[in-house]
């Protein structure tokens, strides 16, 4: 039997700092939190029950870190290390490090990650199990031969990055004449971002739906899935909302995708919580795209039908214990949705809007879940992902979940930076999103920044905005006054 963990480490900040660190402590695992100059304040580190000051802002300096955050470790005492998402979560290097520290990692092995890391290793484990493929090459392609795998698989096509991640190095060719210089771009695109410049070649799929399944597995060979998340609502090939269970998916298709998900990481010897991402065309044919080897952004929306705690699992499994239910006892109720609030101008194009959060009221309702990593007077830093919060409806059925999601929405009160929030609220009252019929293409067709409407301040805006303009006046006014004396 492996030792309990006593003291974990999280090497992560913002919202899934938080959640995990609350999952532990109710575990009673002591956490530690690991933090930059810039995130000084933030709740993660306040939330914690040890803090490690890494220094720096860049994540080179801090949360990328690898011998820092190991020394963290060290100093601390900690005995396990869960790396959150995005920062070192899907680095088989980091994995690696923490082992031979002899600490415990709350992830898959090293050689898992590595083998389902790479999108052409994983298409090669995929094509052994029967797992479905969109139809394109089988291994990395030079210029060469691009042509002619190209005329096989038609255009369009996808031409992909083999490390790719974050729609970085993919590109879409149309004809056959644009086909060289587009090979060359995506090689220097993906070199300059994964420093690997293989590609190969996918045909392009017209409007897919993007659906992933949730999976799990322990050290002693069990592994089941969660059910599905659907994730069409993209902005620059990233995700905004996402729900739980997909609409109009059939349940023998629903099945069928749970089951190669299963195939494919069995095959893979991947152990620990896993996503294997689909997408799906209109007649439901779906195809394997790539496996996030971590705990997603979007969990929430699995725990909120499924009734589990994917962080507690995760935590027990890394401990050696067995999966706490099987197949047949994960049941799926009612419905959940998801908006990610990022501090973004959806005005401009989604760029970044950092300063500081002069006003931040989170809503309280019932059915309401809301992961969070800010407060108000905390300074939204330019150095890291924009996103502030994740607010999960839950509700008997899609219609009334979609209902609380907005209702919960409309009573978040952000001053200081611009959000996403009232672009979401624009997507859930649209009527095609609401009749279910969404694809990866639905805010390219459906939004324009001018029909998002320029609503007044409301009264707490408004309130926020004079203290701020009070404020203002106030410290110009005391400086002047001392420069007088
Ligand atoms: P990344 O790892 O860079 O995010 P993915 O392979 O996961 O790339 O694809 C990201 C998104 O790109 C998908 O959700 C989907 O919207 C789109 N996409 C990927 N492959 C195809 C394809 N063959 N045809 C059409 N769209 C695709």
């Amino acid at each position: 039997m492996m030792p309990k963990i006593q003291k974990l480490l999280v090497a992560n900040r913002g919202e899934i700092a938080c959640r995990v660190q609350r999952t532990a402590q109710r575990m009673g695992i002591r956490t530690v939190a690991i933090y930059s100059e810039a995130d000084r304040y933030a709740p993660h580190v306040e939330m914690a029950d040890e803090r490690y000051f890494l220094g720096g802002n860049l994540p080179a300096e801090s949360y990328l870190n690898i011998p820092k955050i190991l020394e963290a470790a060290r100093a601390t005492g900690a005995d396990a290390v869960h790396p959150g998402y995005g920062f070192l979560s899907e680095n088989p290097a980091f994995a690696r490090a923490v082992r031979e520290a002899g600490l415990c990692f709350v992830g898959p092995t090293p050689e898992a990650m590595e083998k389902l890391g790479n999108k052409v290793t994983a298409k090669q484990i995929a094509r052994e199990v029967a797992v479905p493929l969109v139809p394109g090459t089988a291994h990395a392609v030079r210029e060469g031969e691009a042509l002619v795998e190209a005329k096989r698989i038609g255009f369009p096509l996808l031409i992909k990055a083999a490390a790719g991640g974050g729609g970085k190095g993919m590109r879409k060719v149309f004809s056959e004449a644009d086909l060289q210089e587009a090979m060359a771009r995506a090689r220097s695109e993906a070199l300059a971002a994964f420093g690997d410049d293989s590609v190969f070649l996918e045909r392009y799929i017209d409007k897919p739906r993007h659906i992933e399944i949730q999976v799990f597995s322990d050290l002693h060979g069990n592994a089941v899935y969660l059910y599905e998340r659907e994730c069409s609502i993209q902005r620059r090939h990233q995700k905004v909302i996402e729900e739980a269970p997909a609409p109009h998916l059939k349940e023998e298709t629903r099945k069928a995708m749970g089951e190669a998900a299963l195939r494919l990481i069995r095959a893979a010897g991947y152990t620990q919580a896993g996503t294997v991402e689909f997408i799906v065309d209109a007649e439901e044919n779906f195809y394997f795209l790539e496996v996030n080897t971590r705990l997603q952004v979007e969990h929430p929306v699995t725990e909120a039908i499924t009734g589990v705690d994917l962080v507690e699992w995760q935590l027990r499994v890394a401990q050696g214990e067995r999966l706490p239910l099987s197949q047949e006892e994960i049941s799926c109720r009612g419905h959940a949705i998801e908006a990610r609030v990022y501090a973004e101008d959806p005005r401009a194009g989604f760029l970044p809007s950092t300063g500081v959060l002069y006003s931040y009221e989170l809503p309280r309702l019932e059915g309401v879940r809301i992961d969070n990593g800010y407060e108000e007077g905390q300074l939204v830093p330019l150095f890291y992902d924009p996103m502030l919060a994740k607010v999960i409806a839950w509700g008997p059925d899609r219609i009334s979940a979609i209902q609380r999601l907005d209702q919960a929405l409309a009573n978040f009160a952000v001053v200081g930076v611009q959000t996403t929030i009232d672009f979401v609220r624009f997507v859930l009252a649209h009527p095609v999103f609401q009749a279910g019929l969404t694809h990866t293409h639905f805010v390219e067709e459906h939004f324009r920044p001018e029909l998002l409407d320029n609503r007044p301040l409301s009264p707490e805006e408004r309130e926020a905005l004079q203290a701020l303009i009070d404020w203002i006046a106030h410290s110009w006014y005391g400086s002047w006054q001392n420069g007088r004396e």
